[in-house]
C-alpha cells in the first residue's frame, strides 16, 4: 500500500493550514484513506503524496492552490481517476498535494431554452446525463467509465467516447469554463454563448490540458434535443475493407442519423462470451468482424420510430444483397439495446481477464482505418508469431483501440517486456499514415516519451511556452504531458 511521506517542516506547516481551511474531513493523510487516490485505474502507477484535499467550492480550491503556490508544493488534480494514461496520480516522491474534485458535484443551473447547464467539475458524467434527461434534453457525452468519471476529468482529457460521430469530442460540448489558475486566481470564463469572438478563446487551452495548466472547477456544457427515435443493430461483416463503406452508406441512407459506429473483432466477441457469464452472441453467423451501429433521429412528422426502423431495415436489406453484411440483430427493446452495448463496453475488461495486454489508442484518417488494421496486424504478427491483435472501437471517428493480447501461454510479464518495442512498431506505422498515437486518452505519464519522440519541434516549443506562461513554477501536475 502506498504511504504518505513524513512531511518536512514546510510541508507540515502547509498541512496544518490546509486542515484549518478545509476541516479534518477535507484533508486525508492516513494511507488507508489516501491509497485509492494514489493508484491509477490500470494499476500501472502507484504514487505517494503529502495528502489528499477535498474542497467543496471554487473558493476553497483557490485558497488551497494559493497555499500550495506559496509553499512551492505541486498539485495533482483528480476527478474519477478513470484515466488510462496515469495522469491523475502523483509520482512517488510524496511531495505533491492531490486535489480531488469529488465533493464539487452540484449542478449550478440548467437553461433548457439556451440548451446549457452549468456544472461543477466533480459531477459524475452519468448524473449529468440523467439530469439532462429529466429536463427533456440530451447531454451526449458517453463512455464506458461514465458511472465514475467526472466532467472536470472529461474536459481535462477532452474525452471522446461513443457519440463523437454525431456530437463531437468534449471540446465541442463546452461553451465556458471556470478555472483556478496555478497562482490561485479564479478565471471566470463561464460563458454560455454560442457565438463570442472576443479575442483568443482561452477555454481551449484548458480543455485537454490534463491538469497541467490549472484546475477546472466548473463548466457550461451544451445540451441537445432528445432524439425521438433510436435504433441499434449488431451486424456481421466478413470483410474489413467493407466496414468504412458501410458507415458512409449508412450515413447517406439515414440522412446522417448514425450516432455510433463501433468495430468489434471476432476475438473480442469470443473473449467477452468466455469471460462474462450471461452474455450471448447476438448473431449466429461467425465472421472476422462485427459492427455495432446506432441511428437516432428527431421526432419529425408521423411515427418517427417506425420511420427510422423502416429506413434501417431497408438499408440492411440492401447491404445483405450486396454481400457486405451476412447477419444482423436489431434490438427490439431497451433491454436488448443494453445487452448489445454491454458486449462493446466490456471489451477492454475481457481483454484484461484473458491475460497480458498492450493497448494503443490511435487514430488515422477514416478512409485508412482498414489499411491501418491490416498493416499493423501483419507487422505485429510477423514480429511475434501467435500475438493476438484485438482492434476495436470508435472507427467511425478513425479511432482504433489497436490492442494486442499475449500469445496463448506466454504469460503477462514476459509479454509486457515487449511493451516499448510493440508500441514503437505500431506508433511508427500510425505516424507514417498521418495518424495520432493518442486519439482520445491523452498523454499523461504513459505517453510522455512518445510525445517527446514524435512531437513536432514547433508544437512542443509552443506547448512549453504556454506552460511556462501559465505555470512558471511548474507546480500543476508535474511530470505529465510535457
Ligand atoms: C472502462 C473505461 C472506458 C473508457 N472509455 C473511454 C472512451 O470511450 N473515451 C475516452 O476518451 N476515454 C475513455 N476512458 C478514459 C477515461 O474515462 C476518460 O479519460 C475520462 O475523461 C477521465 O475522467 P476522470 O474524471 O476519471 O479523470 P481522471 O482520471 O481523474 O483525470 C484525468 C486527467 O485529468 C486531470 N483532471 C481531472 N480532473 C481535473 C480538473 N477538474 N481540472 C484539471 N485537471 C483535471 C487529471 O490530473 C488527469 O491528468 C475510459 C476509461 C475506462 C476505465
Amino acid at each position: 500500500m502506498s504511504t504518505t511521506a513524513a512531511p518536512t517542516p514546510t510541508a507540515a506547516a502547509l498541512l496544518g493550514k490546509l486542515e484549518t481551511l478545509l476541516g479534518k474531513g477535507g484533508v486525508l493523510t492516513v494511507p488507508a484513506d489516501t491509497h485509492p487516490y494514489f493508484l491509477d485505474h490500470r494499476d500501472l502507477y502507484t504514487g505517494a503524496g503529502l495528502c489528499v484535499v477535498r474542497p467543496r467550492s471554487t473558493e476553497e480550491v483557490s485558497a488551497v492552490v494559493k497555499l500550495c503556490a506559496e509553499a512551492k508544493v505541486p498539485i495533482v488534480p483528480q476527478g474519477g481517476n478513470t484515466g488510462l494514461v496515469g495522469g491523475s496520480v502523483p509520482d512517488d516522491t510524496g511531495t505533491a498535494v492531490l486535489l480531488s474534485l469529488g465533493r464539487m458535484n452540484r449542478i449550478r443551473s440548467m437553461d433548457a431554452v439556451n440548451g446549457t447547464m452549468t456544472v461543477e467539475a466533480g459531477c459524475v458524467l452519468q448524473d449529468l446525463q440523467d439530469a439532462a434527461r429529466e429536463a427533456d434534453r440530451l447531454f451526449p457525452l458517453s463512455l464506458g467509465a461514465e458511472g465514475s468519471c467526472m466532467i472536470g476529468g472529461n474536459i481535462s482529457t477532452n474525452a471522446g467516447g461513443v457519440g463523437v460521430l454525431k456530437y463531437g469530442n468534449t471540446r465541442d460540448l463546452v461553451l465556458g469554463l471556470e478555472v483556478v489558475l496555478p497562482d490561485g486566481r479564479v478565471w471566470n470564463g463561464l460563458n454560455a454563448l454560442r457565438k463570442d469572438n472576443t479575442g483568443y478563446d482561452l477555454k481551449h487551452l484548458f480543455i485537454g490540458a490534463e491538469g497541467t495548466l490549472g484546475i477546472v472547477t466548473a463548466a457550461v456544457v451544451k445540451l441537445f434535443p432528445r432524439p425521438g427515435a433510436q435504433e441499434t443493430v449488431f451486424m456481421a461483416v466478413p470483410e474489413l475493407d467493407d466496414v468504412m463503406g458501410l458507415l458512409n452508406d449508412a450515413r447517406a441512407a439515414s440522412g446522417d442519423c448514425v450516432n455510433a459506429f463501433e468495430l468489434i473483432p471476432r476475438l473480442g466477441l469470443e473473449l467477452v462470451l468466455k469471460h462474462f457469464e450471461g452474455t450471448r452472441a447476438p448473431v449466429e453467423t461467425v465472421t472476422p468482424w462485427y459492427v455495432l451501429m446506432q441511428w437516432s433521429a428527431g421526432a419529425g412528422a408521423g411515427n418517427a420510430q417506425e420511420a427510422l426502423r423502416a429506413a434501417l431495415e431497408n438499408f440492411l436489406e440492401g447491404r445483405f444483397e450486396a454481400g457486405v453484411i451476412t447477419d444482423a440483430a436489431l434490438a427490439a427493446n431497451e433491454t436488448q439495446v443494453k445487452e448489445l452495448w454491454k458486449l462493446r463496453e466490456v471489451l477492454p475488461e475481457a481483454q484484461t481477464r484473458e491475460g497480458g495486454s498492450i493497448k494503443h489508442d490511435v487514430s488515422v484518417p477514416v478512409s485508412r482505418v482498414a489499411e491501418f488494421i491490416k498493416r499493423g496486424s501483419e507487422l505485429l504478427e510477423k514480429r511475434m508469431p501467435g500475438i493476438r491483435t484485438f482492434p476495436f472501437g470508435h472507427v467511425g471517428d478513425g479511432n482504433i483501440h489497436f490492442n494486442v493480447t499475449e500469445p496463448v501461454g506466454m504469460g503477462k510479464q514476459a509479454f509486457h517486456k515487449h511493451w516499448e518495442e510493440l508500441n514503437r512498431i505500431t506508433h511508427d506505422l500510425v505516424m507514417s499514415m498521418g495518424g495520432s498515437f493518442s486519439a482520445e486518452h491523452g498523454i499523461g505519464r504513459l505517453k510522455r516519451g512518445e510525445l517527446a519522440h514524435y512531437g513536432d519541434a514547433i508544437d512542443l516549443e509552443l506547448m512549453r511556452r504556454v506552460k511556462a506562461a501559465l505555470d512558471p513554477d511548474g507546480l500543476m501536475n508535474p511530470g505529465k504531458v510535457l
